[in-house]
């Protein structure tokens, strides 16, 4: 449905400048990071690129503050008094924030007012609720003597983040943590910088002590590396590929052996057995699962693994969706499908569809790009059949709108084929069976199991979070809250 009070002329949304430092934006004379709008490849503007001096800047200012404002001290009550006025003004400026989240990332503007801004309110306002409601244990060890267990913030969290979701990546982090009492330095995505800049803007006027929240620009070898190593960030947050996931661990343990929560990659299955009550709904699950935001989304299903007898009606009420998507300026409020994000990810998706075909892989459906959108790169929604498990496309993340397609015949194969060597984000399982959802369940190794829909929608009390090399710890949920906190034993005998 079109929205069209939403579009709105890009090179009228002002930029935020600098790195946000100690409660104000700090300039720099560092070299420039030249950011560009994913939509149409134009120039939008530039950030400085921090250097580990800028970053000891920041974190110093971010333990000042941890150690000298109320921020730790005082009752979780009174932080989620500043956490909803902050979700408040979040809410207010929903305009705004949806138009320089579409200027300078791959979301559409309807998407962003819609999904996006509310989204990110939402997560900062859940903590905020969550915060004093915490138990711990406690024991009566002996008759004379009592144990229990209190949590106590960090300190300064450094939090690291991608650049497909800017906005809501930074609420999942910055909201535990700052719920917990912690102060955080989080660096953006050097590709989209500024909405995260206007997050911490706002984080001020909502009465948030100067220094609790910083964000650092640059990029991730360097600048994010410098936060990870710094002596007085005691733990890392992280949301990004397995590779950049390791690298950040291997710095972690090296330096001060601090704990990470690790949010990685993902090569999520879409398991469709023979009996399905919906079939329309199942292919809106699929179409939608591996499409949102161009495919670029970590929890992406893309790997179909599909019943053969249901196979043939399954793809074409599939390619029935996929048909009418096109792609369009990102400020047009009928805007729906996102382009990739840069010249250099369609450079990788490119080469992985081709050793894809290389090795027997056969393009059914889509393939290349959508013409006519100037230095934007639209992919197709793509479908690869003749795959195996070896077949590069269903072997590595492409974050991309590509979804191969393996058959199965019996419960047993189809479970099987869904279980991947390298990851475990999640998984969609599709049945009218409870029992055959349930076995199917059980048996599939990844962090959240949809069955009969696909996608979050909202339930932030539900974390998500990866097994095998999709990552360490949960985002939302009481176990992000959790995580933000280290845990004390005390024992008294009296
Ligand atoms: P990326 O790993 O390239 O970069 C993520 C962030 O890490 C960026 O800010 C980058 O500058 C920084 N970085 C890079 N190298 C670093 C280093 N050595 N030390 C510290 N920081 C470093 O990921 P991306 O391309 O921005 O995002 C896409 C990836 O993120 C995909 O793999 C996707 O699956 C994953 N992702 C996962 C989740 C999840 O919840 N599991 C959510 C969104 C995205």
């Amino acid at each position: 449905m079109s929205t069209p009070s939403l579009d709105f002329d890009p090179s009228t949304v002002p930029l935020p400048q600098g790195h946000f430092i100690g409660g104000a934006y700090h300039s720099t004379n560092e070299p420039q990071i030249a950011v560009y709008r994913p939509s149409d490849g134009q120039l939008l503007g530039y950030v400085p690129d921090a250097s580990a001096s800028t970053v000891d800047y920041a974190v110093s200012n971010a333990l000042h503050a941890w150690k000298t404002s109320s921020w730790a001290t005082q009752s979780p009550r009174e932080r989620a008094r500043v956490l909803t006025r902050w979700a408040e003004l979040i809410e207010r400026n929903k305009v705004s924030l949806a138009q320089l989240e579409t200027v300078s990332s791959t979301r559409p503007v309807a998407e962003a007012y819609s999904f996006d801004v509310p989204f990110t309110a939402d997560a900062i306002r859940f903590f905020a609720e969550l915060a004093d409601k915490l138990g711990g244990d406690v024991a009566a060890t002996r008759r004379d003597s009592l144990g229990f267990v209190t949590a106590e913030p960090y300190g300064v969290i450094g939090a690291i983040a991608p650049w497909n979701f800017p906005l809501s990546t930074c609420s999942w982090k910055c909201g535990p943590a700052l719920a917990a009492g912690n102060a955080v330095v989080l660096k953006p995505s050097e590709m989209t910088p500024f909405s995260t800049l206007r997050l911490a803007e706002l984080a001020i006027e909502a009465g948030m002590p100067p220094g609790i929240f910083n964000v650092v620009n640059g990029h991730g070898a360097t600048t994010g590396a410098a936060i990870t190593r710094h002596p007085d960030v005691s733990k890392v947050s992280f949301t990004g590929s397995t590779r950049t996931g390791a690298a950040i661990m291997s710095d972690a343990a090296l330096h001060g052996t601090k704990p990470v929560t690790l949010e990685l990659g993902g090569k999520s299955p879409q398991l469709v057995f023979e009996r399905l009550t919906n079939l329309e709904h199942t292919a809106r699950c699929i179409a939608r699962g591996f499409t949102t935001n161009g495919g670029q989304v970590c929890v992406a299903g893309t790997r179909l693994i599909v019943h053969k007898r249901i196979a043939e009606p399954l793809l074409d009420a599939v390619q029935r969706l996929l048909t009418p998507i096109a792609p369009g300026p990102l400020w047009h409020s009928t805007t729906r499908y996102s382009p990739l994000i840069s010249r250099g990810q369609a450079k990788r998706i490119d080469s992985l569809i081709e050793e894809s075909r290389a090795s027997g892989a056969e393009v059914i459906f889509g393939g290349g790009y959508f013409e006519d959108t100037g230095d934007g790169c639209f992919h197709r929604p793509t479908l690869l059949a003749n795959v195996t498990e070896a077949t590069p496309a269903v072997r590595e993340e492409l974050f991309g709108p590509v979804l191969t397609v393996q058959t199965f015949e019996d419960e047993e194969e189809g479970i099987a084929l869904a279980g991947h060597p390298t990851y475990g984000l999640c998984a969609g399982v599709h049945t009218s069976d409870i029992g055959q959802a349930l076995r199917a369940m059980r048996r599939i190794a990844a962090g959240t199991i949809w069955i009969n829909r696909y996608g979050r929608s909202g339930d932030m009390i539900i974390p998500t979070g990866g097994f095998k090399q999709s990552g360490i710890g949960k985002d939302l949920g009481r176990q992000a809250l959790e995580a933000s906190m280290r845990h004390k034993s005390v024992l008294i005998d009296f």
